[in-house]
């Protein structure tokens, strides 16, 4: 017997349904072509319409985030997905089938909650063993699977703590093992590091890009948080309002963004549908043209033009704040009615402008995008 066959001969009737070997995987992949498939989905609280007609795709293997504002519809979405909510119109399926009529426990998925929801009564051991044991892994195979999953989240000393014993951080990686330790295929992370400090995020963002490398898992990520992200995704999808509002790459969504929402929400924006900033309203009715801040210049008001300054648009203004963010400087200049932001790497003997300061801005006509309103 193959060691896949006797895991799951292991596993109860039940849960044989869910298991799956590598050739069962390989049909799968080559007949269909998304894991994960969101059809026209709208999920309604009373009057309210929490989700409307979300239609989305996810690769296997693919690492997708849902960005949006608070009550943009992020968690009901995830929610119906794990099986927690019903749709209230529409279609969700997993490996190209329907899983409206399969209970939650039954879809194989390991979910993160912001809150961690780790068993507080339980230790860090019996936590991950959980799992384990609903997947019916055999009490003799569990401790070697526990021990590895804990010495790959660093947590090997820490096996017998209780929840409350361990930082924010630790429970966090907890939460994680517990949910990658049966080894489903899909993963789901609700707001994964919502609750932890600045720097404690920025390692955990590192720990599950190098598990999603290591795993590979198709990962559903929820957050609000732009840099999580832009740092953690194969692809973004924006929703407002319980619709998505674009979806791409990182780097497309940032660099190309269709919206002003979209360009607000990742990132600072300079609309520049002003007179005195080259555009009149009337141009292009219905949109707004737009300068991320790194890609405007700033100089000493009569410093010499540049060799491209026919592609440029120019405009001079007065400083009115200069921050220092570590290696970047960020500029408020004020143009007329317009307050325009300026981002550089600071280069070393680079001149630096303060408070009163009268310089040139200019930035290349080609990198200004027109976002509809
Ligand atoms: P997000 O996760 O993006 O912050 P949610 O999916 O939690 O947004 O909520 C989307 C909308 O649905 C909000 O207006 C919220 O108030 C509403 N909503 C979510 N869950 C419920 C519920 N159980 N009952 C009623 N309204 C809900
Ligand atoms: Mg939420």
């Amino acid at each position: 017997m193959s060691s896949a066959a006797m895991l799951r001969s292991d596993l109860t009737p039940a849960l044989r349904l869910v298991a799956r070997t590598t050739a069962e995987d390989q049909t799968l992949q080559s007949s269909v072509p998304a894991q994960i498939e969101f059809r026209n989905v709208t999920k309604m609280y009373g009057l309210i319409a929490a989700v409307t007609e979300l239609s989305l795709s996810v690769r296997r293997g693919e690492f997708l985030t849902i960005l949006g504002p608070s009550g943009s519809g992020k968690t009901t979405a995830l929610m119906m997905l794990a099986g927690f909510e019903a749709p209230t119109k529409g279609d969700i399926l997993i490996a190209g089938k329907s899983v409206a009529a399969v209970p939650s426990y039954r879809r194989d998925q390991g979910i993160v909650f912001q809150n961690y929801a780790l068993f507080p009564h339980l230790t860090v051991r019996r936590n991950l063993e959980f799992p384990l044991e609903m997947r019916g892994v055999k009490a003799s195979g569990r401790a070697s699977l526990i021990e590895r999953m804990l010495r790959r989240v660093h947590l090997d000393a820490f096996g017998e703590r209780m929840p409350s014993q361990l930082s924010g951080g630790q429970q966090q990686r907890v939460a994680l093992a517990r949910a990658l330790i049966a080894d489903p295929p899909i993963l789901l992370l609700d707001e994964p590091l919502g609750a932890l400090d600045r720097n404690l995020r920025e390692q955990m963002q590192g720990e599950i890009k190098s598990l999603h490398r290591e795993f590979g898992k198709t990962t559903i990520c929820v957050t609000h948080d732009q840099e999580e992200a832009l740092t953690l995704s194969d692809r973004i999808v924006v929703m407002r309002g319980g619709r998505i509002e674009q979806s791409d790459t990182p780097e497309a969504l940032y660099d190309r963004p269709a919206t002003r929402f979209v360009a607000n929400f990742l990132g600072e924006a300079n609309l520049l549908n002003n007179p005195q900033l080259g555009f009149k309203k009337s141009d292009s009715p219905g949109t707004v043209p737009m300068i991320r801040p790194e890609r405007v210049r700033i100089a000493a008001k009569h410093a010499a033009p540049l060799p491209d300054q026919d592609q440029r648009q120019v405009v001079s203004g007065t400083v009115e704040e200069m921050i220092y963010a570590g290696p970047l400087r960020k500029y408020q200049v004020r143009v007329g009615d317009d307050l325009l932001i300026v981002r550089e790497h600071v280069a070393f003997g680079q001149e630096t402008f303060g408070p009163g300061d009268t310089v040139r801005l200019d930035w290349l006509r080609a990198d200004i995008r027109l976002l509809s309103e």
